[in-house]
């Protein structure tokens, strides 16, 4: 089959064997971890910014839509050529490029994988903070695109908190650097301001990363209840306390039993929810936190609280948490998993709601969460190859956000807007807000190369039907 134009073009840039466009090839690349899927043209994997920016040039003289990708596991489509062109992908740029033990900072290249970096600094008591489940395979590049959080995210912070320089590509090739490994630099902060934004503005090809230093002492607690609203009810207890966890997660019963039976983790098999609970700190600290942290399980008819006795032990509880989502393949051929957010104290009451869209919408979902921030992962279990399940799983998913945002929370904690939740923007945004959004936008990437059809809602009003209109390619 004869190369695209396009394609002859990057060979030129990366040479032909980082370049890919056999039918066979792109059909890899049409899915990330989300239910969408887009065909490429064309994947790329550059070496060096330098070709990055190659690439973007061309890219924008050909006028060809330019999607990066990290590992793919993103939740929402993000990394997802919904509008065809390139796919570039991070696989050649994984060096760690500095180690600055010392001022606890690191400068790596966007592919490096979250679990790698930390491994890479652990020789010097450091670790890399934000720990989203996927960490064994998501990347740095990818987690700065979206803001990702993790099990630590409760006392930590999201990937944002951690970030103190850029180096990025615009679409007209341009090279920049942003911030550095200073904490406050001036002027604005564009650093923080490209977190977040999903491969709609830029592209990143360097960070400087803040390190964290490994604590003294950690405590983990498996607290054990008959019931998720006893589970439920104590997470916001815990935290009213003025106790805060590093992590605070929930499993329901159904998705305890499941990891159970996958991980042998040591979750009781009869329960109706489980509690880990991390503390560190000083060790006194977290002796008298473990201890407060008992007794308001108690309070809340936790039947045992378990505490585990050393790393090994631990490691296992956090197997069971972070291959929860895994495990729960065993029950049905696919899921769709929800990232809602919602204020502690809603905890319950939108898990009672949960409950009642699977049995209107006759679907099985289980419940994995990061309980503490009060973001919520229900996952919804379904066939795909049956579209009246495919459908009442998407309904489904519209009527928890929808619940989500009514009790005062957003549509996602983590796993970003993407082509999945774009149409839902306009439950959280007015079309000011949203406007001085694609005012950002077009700044940077006004004629929507990069990422098409991403984050914003699809033309609804006359304002974005004239955006559509002078930047040529729909957004
Ligand atoms: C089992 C599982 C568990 C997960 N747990 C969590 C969790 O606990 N917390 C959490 O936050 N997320 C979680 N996620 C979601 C996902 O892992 C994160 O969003 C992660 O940061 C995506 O990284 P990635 O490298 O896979 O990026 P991709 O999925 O490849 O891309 C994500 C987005 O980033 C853009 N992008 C990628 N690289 C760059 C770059 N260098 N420059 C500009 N844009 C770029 C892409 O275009 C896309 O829009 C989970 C996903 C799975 C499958």
């Amino acid at each position: 089959m004869p190369s695209s134009p396009i394609a002859r073009e990057l060979r030129k840039i990366v040479g032909s064997e980082a370049v890919l466009d056999r039918p066979e090839d792109r059909m890899i690349y049409e899915y990330d971890a989300g239910l969408s899927t887009g065909t490429p043209e064309v994947i790329v994997f550059p070496s060096t910014t330098e070709q990055v920016s190659q690439i973007a040039r061309t890219a924008s003289r050909m006028n060809v839509p330019l999607v990066p990708r990290g590992a793919g596991t993103g939740l929402s489509g993000g990394s997802i050529p919904r509008a065809g062109g390139i796919v570039l992908v991070f696989t050649r740029m994984t060096s760690i490029l500095e180690i600055d033990a010392a001022n606890r900072r690191a400068v790596v290249q966007p592919g490096v994988v979250n679990a790698d970096l930390s491994a890479a600094v652990a020789q010097h008591g450091l670790y890399f903070a934000p720990d989203p489940a996927s960490q064994r395979a998501s990347t740095i590049g990818g987690n700065v695109a979206e803001n990702s959080g993790g099990a630590h995210t409760l006392a930590h912070g999201v990937t944002v908190n951690h970030i103190t320089g850029l180096e990025v590509v615009l679409p007209d090739g341009r090279v920049a650097h942003m911030g550095g490994k200073a904490v406050d630099s001036c002027g604005y902060d564009l650093t923080g301001l490209f977190v977040g934004t999903e491969g709609t503005v830029a592209i990143v090809t360097a960070i400087t990363v803040k390190l964290t230093k490994i604590a003294e002492a950690v405590e983990t607690l498996l607290a054990i209840f008959n019931t998720v609203d006893d589970a439920a009810n104590t997470v916001a207890s815990i935290t009213s306390e003025g106790i805060t966890p590093v992590a605070l997660e929930m499993l329901d019963g159904k998705t305890l039993r499941c990891v159970e039976e996958a991980t042998h983790a040591g979750y009781p098999m009869d329960s109706g929810a489980v509690l880990l609970i991390e503390l560190e700190g000083l060790r006194e600290m977290v002796t008298d936190q473990a201890d407060a942290v008992r007794a308001v399980c108690q309070r809340h008819s936790a039947r045992e609280v378990r505490r585990a006795a050393n790393d090994a032990e631990r490691q296992l509880l956090w197997k069971g948490r972070k291959t929860a989502f895994a495990a729960l393949g065993r029950l049905a051929p696919a899921y769709y998993t929800q990232d809602g957010v919602v204020p502690r104290s809603h905890i319950p009451k939108v898990l009672r709601y949960i409950e009642s869209v699977a049995q209107q919408c006759k679907l099985e979902i289980g419940n994995i969460f990061h309980a503490g921030d009060g973001n919520l992962h229900p996952c919804i279990l379904f066939d795909m190859r049956d579209p009246d399940q495919v459908e009442r799983t998407h309904q489904a998913g519209r009527m928890i956000l929808q619940y989500c945002v009514d009790a005062g929370g957003t549509i996602t904690g983590e796993h970003g807007v993407g082509m999945e939740k774009n149409e839902l923007m306009p439950l959280l945004f007015t079309d000011n807000d949203l406007e001085v959004m694609a005012l950002v936008h077009d700044a940077f990437n006004p004629k929507s190369i990069f990422n098409p059809q991403k984050l914003f809602p699809t033309p609804r009003s006359c304002r974005e039907t004239n955006i559509v209109r002078s930047s040529g390619v729909p957004r």
